[in-house]
C-alpha cells in the first residue's frame, strides 16, 4: 500500500487546521473526505463537458452520457453485479431504501405481511419500512441485539415465518461498528424465498463487497461515505425484482411513450431514474471507486483493523470510559461514554483540541435505547487516519476528564 504520508497528501482537507490546531478527523462514518482526484474529476465535468445526459444530440451531451454510463459500469464491476441494468443511481442510501420500501411495497406487500429489520438499524432503514407498513397494513418485526452489540441469530430464526415478505438489515452498525453475519441472514431468508436488502452505507468502504457472492437481493450505499461526492447513491437490485417493481418517482427520462391516455415506462435502469440525476456526482463516484481500487480494498481493511486494535487498546485503558459495541467482528468505529460526563460536553471540548468526533444517537435511537443511554461519543476511523491521531484523541479525552471531574 502507498505510504501513509502520500495517502494523506491525496486528501487536501486533512492538512487544514481548526482553532489553530492540527485537524484530527474521526467522523468518517458520517462522511469521508475527498481525494484530490475526485475533486478534479467533478471540476473537469463542469469545466469541459457539463451537459444534460441522455437528451442531446450534441457532443457535450454525448460525452456526459458516456461518462455517466461508464460510471454505472464501474459501480457494477466494483460490487460484482451481473448487469449494469441492476445499478440505479439515487440520491444516497436513504433515497435507495425509500425507493425499495415504496416500490417493493406497492408490488408485493399485503395486510398482515411482515418485514424484519434489526435493532441496530439507522433511521434510514427503519422509518421507510414503518411508513410502508402503515400504508399496507403490514407489521415490522425487530431482531434483538445482545449486550456486546451483536444481533441474536436464534431470535432472527424465530421471527422468520411464512408471513415474512422482506428482511432489511445493515451490513455494519453505524452506531457501534458491529459487522452483521449477512451471509447467514440471507441464507436463512432465502430458505423461505424471502428477499433481503442490505444497507451497505457503512460496509462498502471497509472491504470487498461482492453482491453475487453475498447473494443479497438489494444492496444500497452512499457515494459520500466512500470518498465520492455528496448527493449520489446506489441501489443495486436483482433484475428479477427490479423488472417487476413499479417506478418510485416519475417524470422525464424514465418513460418510453407518453400520451394523456397512457404512459409506458423505460427499461431498467432508467425506469427508476426520473428527472435529471446527479450525473456529475455519479462520474465523481466512479473516480473515487478507482482510487479505492488503486489503494487495494484488502489493504484498506488491514490498515483499518490495525487502527481499530490500537484505538480499542488505548481507549479501554482509560478509567471511566465505557465502550459500546464490543463484538469481535467490528469495523473501525468506537462508540463510548465517559463516566459522569455528558457526551455533548466531551465532544465540544474535543473539538476545541481539533478532534472531530460525533456525539448523539447517530440516527440510531432504538439501539441507544437498548443500552439505556441517550447517545455516545463516536470516533470513526478510516485508512487515512494514523495512530498519532488516536494518541491525540486519547490525550484530549484525558483533558476532558480532568476538566469535568
Ligand atoms: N444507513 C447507515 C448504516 C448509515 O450509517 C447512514 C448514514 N449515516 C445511512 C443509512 C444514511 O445514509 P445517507 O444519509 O447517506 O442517505
Amino acid at each position: 500500500m502507498k505510504d501513509i504520508s502520500d495517502i494523506r497528501a491525496d486528501f487536501p482537507l486533512l492538512a487544514r487546521r481548526v482553532y489553530d490546531q492540527k485537524l484530527v478527523y474521526l467522523d468518517n462514518a458520517a462522511t469521508t473526505q475527498k481525494p484530490q482526484c475526485v475533486i478534479d474529476k467533478v471540476s473537469e465535468v463542469y469545466t469541459t463537458y457539463n451537459s444534460n445526459i441522455h437528451r442531446g444530440v450534441h457532443a457535450l451531451s454525448d460525452m456526459a452520457s458516456e461518462e455517466y454510463e461508464h460510471a454505472r459500469e464501474k459501480v457494477r464491476s466494483f460490487i460484482n453485479a451481473d448487469s449494469s441494468r441492476e445499478i440505479i443511481f439515487t440520491s444516497g442510501t436513504t433515497g435507495s431504501i425509500n425507493c425499495v420500501a415504496f416500490s417493493f411495497g406497492e408490488r408485493y406487500i399485503k395486510p398482515g405481511d411482515e418485514i424484519i429489520i434489526s435493532n441496530l438499524e439507522h433511521h434510514a432503514n427503519i422509518v421507510p419500512w414503518q411508513l410502508m407498513c402503515e400504508r399496507k397494513g403490514a407489521l415490522l418485526r425487530v431482531i434483538p441485539v445482545n449486550d456486546i452489540g451483536e444481533i441474536i441469530l436464534e431470535e432472527y430464526q424465530k421471527l422468520l415465518s411464512p408471513r415474512t415478505r422482506l428482511v432489511a438489515v445493515t451490513q455494519v452498525s453505524n452506531a457501534l461498528g458491529t459487522i452483521l453475519p449477512v451471509r447467514t441472514i440471507i441464507d436463512s431468508a432465502h430458505s423461505l424465498n424471502v428477499p433481503v436488502l442490505i444497507d451497505g452505507a457503512q460496509g462498502i468502504q471497509h472491504g470487498v463487497v461482492d453482491v453475487k457472492e453475498m447473494d443479497c437481493d438489494f444492496y444500497v450505499f452512499s457515494g459520500h461515505k466512500i470518498y465520492g461526492p455528496t448527493g449520489i447513491g446506489i441501489l443495486y437490485g436483482k433484475g428479477k425484482w427490479l423488472a417487476e417493481m413499479p417506478p418510485y418517482q416519475s417524470g422525464g427520462d424514465m418513460v418510453d411513450n407518453v400520451t394523456f391516455e397512457k404512459t409506458t415506462f423505460g427499461d431498467l435502469p432508467f425506469k427508476f431514474e426520473a428527472g435529471t440525476t446527479n450525473f456529475v456526482s455519479a462520474i465523481g463516484l466512479a473516480r473515487a471507486l478507482d482510487y479505492i481500487l488503486d489503494l487495494g480494498r484488502n489493504d484498506i481493511s488491514e490498515r483499518e483493523n490495525i487502527l481499530l486494535s490500537y484505538a480499542t487498546e488505548r481507549l479501554s485503558a482509560i478509567k471511566g470510559l465505557t465502550i459500546y459495541g464490543n463484538s469481535q467482528n467490528k469495523i473501525s468505529i468506537i462508540s463510548f461514554l465517559l463516566q459522569g460526563i455528558h457526551q455533548y460536553d466531551a465532544g465540544m471540548v474535543l473539538d476545541k483540541f481539533g478532534v472531530a468526533v460525533r456525539t448523539g444517537t447517530h440516527c440510531a435511537q432504538p439501539v441507544m435505547e437498548r443500552y439505556g443511554i441517550e447517545g455516545t461519543i463516536r470516533a470513526s476511523m478510516c485508512f487515512y487516519n494514523t495512530t498519532e491521531e488516536i494518541d491525540i484523541l486519547v490525550s484530549g479525552i484525558g483533558k476532558v476528564i480532568t476538566m469535568f471531574t
